[in-house]
Parts: C-alpha cells; sequence; structure tokens
C-alpha cells in the first residue's frame, strides 16, 4: 500500500490554467511520483482544451528547482508536485500541489516516547511537508502524554517545518529534547548539529523511534576526513547551480577571493544537474559546494575528490575552528537567494 496520500487535484489545476488562459504548461515531479506523470498529463488533457502539456523529465529534488524558465519562455505555467513553496522569483505562475503521507504517526511518536529520559519535561517538535498536516495530531500525543511541546515557524517555513537545506525553526527552541517525526537521517542530524540536543527520529515509515547519535558521529567522521584531505588542495572548484533557488553567485565570488587571499587556485564551475562524472574533466584539487547543501553530505562517497560546503572551507582555511563545524544552509527570505 502507498504511504503517499497524493491528491493530484486535476480541479485545482483546471481552475489554474484556465484564470490564467495558459496554452503551456509544464508539470515537474519529484522522481518517486514521475511513473504517475503521463496519467496526469492525460487527466489534465481531458479536463480542459487546447492547452499544450509538457512534462519536465529532468531530475527535481526541491522546489528550489523551478521549471518556468525552460522550454525557452514558451511556458505560462509550472504545476510543481510534492514539493512547498520557496519564495523565489519566477518568469510565470507556479502552482504548488503538495504530498501529503498517510503512513501512521502514532506508533512512531509513541515508541520516541519510550525512549525518553525521566527527567524530560519540554519537547520541541519538527517535520517535513510529508507530515506536516499531521502536526496538530502529534502535539496532541506528546500532550496528552504529560509533555509541553513547542514549535517555531522559522524563516521562510512554517510551524514546526524543516527543510533540507532550511533549519531555522529548530534555532531558539528551549527544550530538553527534540523528535524529528520524518524518514531519511540528514533532517535529523541537521536539528542535531544545529542545538547539539539529544535528537530522536520517529520514523512513521517503519512505525520505530531512534536515537540519532550514531549517524551523527559516524558524518562528522566522514566530514573530518574531507576537510583534512581539502587541506592539501592547491586548486578548487566552486560549484554554483544554475536552479534559481539553488544560486548563490555572490557567495561564490566571495569564497573565489577568498581561496585567492590564501594563494589558492579557484574556478566558479556552473552546472544545473550536480553530478560526479561531471566534475571528472576538471583538473582541480577539491570542489566547494554553494548549491543544494546536501550533496556534499549526502552525496559524499560517489565523490573521488572533497567537495565541501562553504562553512567546511572556511575551517580548511582555519577561519572556523571543528569544534563550531555548523552544516550549510539555504535561506531564501523574499524571492531571493543571495
Ligand atoms: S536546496 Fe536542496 S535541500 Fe533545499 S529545497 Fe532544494 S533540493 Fe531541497
Amino acid at each position: 500500500m502507498s504511504t503517499i496520500d497524493y491528491d493530484y487535484k486535476i480541479d485545482t489545476i483546471k481552475d489554474k490554467i484556465q484564470e490564467l488562459n495558459a496554452k503551456n504548461v509544464i508539470l515537474q515531479f519529484p522522481e518517486g511520483l514521475k511513473t504517475d506523470a503521463i496519467m496526469v498529463a492525460e487527466e489534465i488533457n481531458s479536463v480542459v482544451d487546447d492547452v499544450n502539456i509538457i512534462i519536465d523529465a529532468d531530475p527535481c529534488f526541491g522546489a528550489c528547482d523551478l521549471a518556468d524558465n525552460k522550454v525557452n519562455g514558451h511556458v505560462d505555467l509550472v504545476v510543481h508536485f510534492a514539493h512547498t513553496a520557496l519564495p523565489i522569483k519566477t518568469e510565470c505562475p507556479v502552482l504548488y500541489i503538495e504530498a501529503h503521507s498517510s503512513a501512521d504517526i502514532n506508533a512512531p511518536i509513541l515508541d520516541a516516547i519510550n525512549k525518553l529520559d525521566d527527567n524530560v519535561k519540554t519537547i520541541g517538535l519538527v517535520t517535513t511537508t510529508q507530515h506536516i498536516h499531521k502536526l496538530e495530531d502529534m502535539i496532541e500525543i506528546f500532550k496528552s502524554n504529560g509533555y509541553n511541546v513547542v514549535l517555531d515557524n522559522g524563516v521562510g517555513t512554517s510551524s514546526g517545518q524543516v527543510l533540507g537545506c532550511n533549519f531555522t525553526s529548530i534555532k531558539n527552541l528551549n527544550v530538553d529534547v527534540i523528535v524529528y517525526v520524518g524518514s531519511g537521517d540528514f533532517h535529523a542530524l541537521g536539528v542535531k548539529l544545529f542545538t547539539k540536543k539529544p535528537v530522536i527520529l520517529a520514523d512513521p515509515f517503519t512505525g520505530r523511534a531512534r536515537d540519532i547519535d550514531k549517524f551523527y558521529d559516524k558524518i562528522l567522521r566522514i566530514r573530518f576526513a574531507r576537510i583534512t584531505k581539502a587541506k592539501s588542495a592547491k586548486s578548487y572548484g566552486i560549484i554554483i547551480s544554475s536552479k534559481k533557488g539553488q544560486l548563490r553567485f555572490e557567495l561564490a565570488l566571495k569564497l573565489r577571493d577568498l581561496l585567492e587571499e590564501h594563494g589558492l587556485k579557484a574556478q566558479i564551475l556552473n552546472m544545473d544537474y550536480i553530478s560526479p562524472d561531471r566534475l571528472l574533466p576538471f583538473n582541480l584539487d577539491a570542489f566547494v559546494m554553494t548549491a543544494c547543501p546536501r550533496i556534499a553530505i549526502d552525496d559524499s562517497a560517489m565523490y573521488k575528490k572533497p567537495v565541501i560546503t562553504p562553512q567546511e572551507l572556511e575551517i580548511v582555511l582555519g577561519l572556523r575552528e571543528w569544534e563550531d563545524y555548523m552544516m550549510d544552509e539555504i535561506i531564501i527570505h523574499d524571492e531571493q537567494t543571495d
């Protein structure tokens, strides 16, 4: 049974197309939903007349990556499935249709509660877009078990929400422990790194909860090794992304100047889809990733040469202590990335 309770909202899409009198509509799906793309295109075509539906077949990992400027400006409307809207300036309107999971949140939260120390009174609660529609239910479970629950909005996120590149909602929580309701270790890792508090991952897809410390220690060891290797690099590629919500051009320029001030060679490389084989032709010793912060951490093992974050470069150059290790973030305030 699918754990994604996905309503493609064909009527909402139809209304938007008619409101805009759109003629060319591009549909963007994350990888997990692309198998439905043909069916969705056919359903839209069956309820509107004379509209060209285009499916964007490129990979799409977040709302940072919008297809509004693809097809050489012919697009009147982007329908972006699954991700939460980011305040990114676009060439044409974007309709976001979020994906919500139907996975049970009771079992993993009760398992998390079983793992709490007796002295825990106040819980910080965070989750992702997939489960955010169940936030009130999550709060209720903790409260009915005698805990106080604290949440924050953060910058550019809704109450209790974290993104892979935005952890602002957990930075000011005065709590004993943070429970992250979601799957995958990356978000829980970010929560731990930014708060240094105990973090429990309550996974709705397994129904279980676990401490994040083992994963946290493993990732920090890997990052330490990458930073150590990067210290012997004489030349760096600074990767920028042409994806709107990932482009940090000014940051790339600053990092280039910084590297040059330290007597190192630096070359800015623009990429859209970033993958290890695309870096192979460049005779550079290491890379700094200014695009999606997840790439350097999640895909680390795929890259032969060190790929480090801007904050890790600061450690390499002696401008930041290892003890102040910080994850990279892209906080989009108001239709800007940089
Ligand atoms: S930059 Fe990375 S983490 Fe942030 S929304 Fe895009 S894909 Fe997700």
